[in-house]
């Protein structure tokens, strides 16, 4: 039995004052415990006033990125370990908005995904196809390629540390979500990649959410699928009432 997950990516969005209003928001309603784990994916600046707050509950702090690298001379840059020292325990790795606005690679995405495993952060590991990739029936051929490519070559023991997200991205922001019937179709063929490279019982056990226009009205339809475990939620994590509706839906 796979614990579904519900994940809010709350991006650049949101300052202090209202994040931590939020946040507390969410803590009042999560039941003791969960049935679905909670992560709230906020900036960097907010992680750890976020896990102090969140520190008696049981909502999970987590970031949108991190350092390929360990440490050393990358201005700019929060490594995996900084993170955890924050009070982090997950961290999306491969988002469709770092690959498409900050080109990030294959190379550089799987050696995040490492990174994040070494320091015992969840990488909540992203994939996902365009429009015209879809149009041109290659949505399967797509995911299979970033499969391979980014996870295949971690050993059994750090890829039972992963959670993948599958993001359609003409479905991000666009308030045009998959169908549940494409959304199964694709998250059963991730399930069965999977199990060519980590065999099956590590493909039954692992979570594959679903993230892209995520809502109150579409994620009970979603939620119930066979091979869905939870959400990637964007836009819909920044309004309390919604996410909290969200949250339910997984119960
Ligand atoms: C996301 O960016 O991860 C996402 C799923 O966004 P939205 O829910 O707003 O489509």
């Amino acid at each position: 039995m796979r614990r579904k997950i519900v994940a809010g990516n709350w991006k650049m969005n949101m300052l202090l004052n209202d994040a931590t209003l939020l946040l507390e928001q969410v803590i009042q309603n999560l039941d003791e415990p969960t049935i679905p784990d909670v992560i709230c994916f906020v900036p960097f600046p907010y992680i750890h006033a976020a896990s102090t707050l969140a520190q008696d509950s049981s909502l999970r702090i987590g970031a949108q990125n991190c350092a390929a690298f360990v440490s050393g001379a990358y201005t700019g840059e929060v490594s995996a370990a900084m993170l955890a020292s924050c009070g982090a325990s997950a961290v999306i790795i491969g988002h469709s908005e770092r690959r498409n606005l900050f080109a990030e690679a294959n190379t550089e995405i799987s050696m995040k995904v490492v990174r994040a495993i070494e320091n015992r952060l969840t990488p909540v590991w992203c994939c996902g196809e365009t429009i015209i990739e879809r149009k041109e029936g290659d949505h399967f051929s797509v995911i299979q390629g970033q499969i391979e490519l980014e996870l295949s070559e971690l050993s059994p023991e750090q890829f039972s540390h992963l959670v993948i997200a599958y993001e359609p991205v003409w479905a991000i922001g666009t308030g045009l979500s998959a169908t549940p019937e494409q959304v199964q179709d694709m998250h059963a063929f991730i399930r069965k990649t999977i199990a060519g490279f980590f065999g099956d019982a590590r493909a039954a056990a692992t979570r594959i959410l679903y993230g892209g226009s995520c809502t109150p009205a579409n994620a009970p339809a979603l939620f119930s699928l066979p091979d869905v475990d939870g959400g990637l939620i964007g836009g819909a994590s920044l309004k309390a009432d919604d996410f909290i509706k969200i949250i339910e839906a997984a119960n």
